[in-house]
């Protein structure tokens, strides 16, 4: 497991690289924000908040934005710092100085325990959106953990609005993609469907799209 320690103050950072690396992890130090920010990928990011080229707190902004590695902050004490904002930061964890090295480990590896959690990765022939799971293998969908029973063309609908979430789908495509390239019945047919879908799964799981067609829409009612 590799740690990234962001840390200037050597006096500080030099014992925790020797000590974690003799606790088994690889450890790379970065003495910057901007170091901090250009290093290698890391299984988890030990971060000193006070840094002497950029702020801690935009550092740790960054690197949210750009992975889901852990992030344990640390602060020093009398820091203007409370859990709230280090939610807000995408931070994990916090350790305030001056810690204990045993602390720290101990911390270190609660988190990694957490985001070792059972991955929830679906495999390739699931699709989720918002609630929604589709199993193409199966062919059967469900909505907020409960299975819904979709006619074979309302099936095919909802997988093809999911294939991409949020794209509108023009009823020429849906119509053409669903039923038929040669279809000359009511296009009606697909405004019928779509009414049933909705109301079997959630009415503001497919919103429409005036004069275009339809898309997949994230539920505003919950989460
Ligand atoms: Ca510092």
């Amino acid at each position: 497991m590799r740690l990234l320690v962001v840390e200037d103050d050597h006096t500080i950072a030099e014992p925790l690289v020797t000590g974690l690396r003799r606790e088994g992890f690889e450890v790379d130090l970065a003495v910057t924000g901007a170091a901090a920010l250009e290093a290698d990928p890391a299984d988890l990011v030990l971060l000193d908040l006070g840094l002497p080229d950029l702020d801690g707190r935009v550092v740790c902004q960054e690197l949210r934005k750009r992975s889901t590695v852990p992030i344990i902050v640390v602060t020093a004490r009398g820091d203007e710092i409370d859990r709230v904002m280090l939610l807000e930061l995408g931070a994990d964890d916090y350790v305030v100085k001056p810690f204990g090295f045993r602390e720290l480990v101990a911390r270190i590896r609660a988190v990694m325990r957490r985001i070792d959690a059972p991955a929830a990765t679906p495999p390739d022939h699931v699709t989720g959106f918002d609630g929604l799971t589709i199993d193409r293998r199966t062919r059967r969908v469900s909505l907020d953990g409960s299975e819904v029973a979709l006619t074979p063309k309302e099936y095919d609908l909802v997988v093809e609005l999911a294939s991409d979430p949020g794209a509108i789908f023009t009823r020429e495509y849906l119509i053409e993609n669903v039923w038929d390239k040669n279809w000359w019945g009511s296009t009606k047919t697909l405004d019928v469907h779509i009414a049933s879908i909705r109301k079997k799964l959630d009415p503001e799981l497919i919103e429409t799209v005036r004069g275009v067609g339809f898309r997949l829409a994230a539920r505003q009612g919950d989460s």
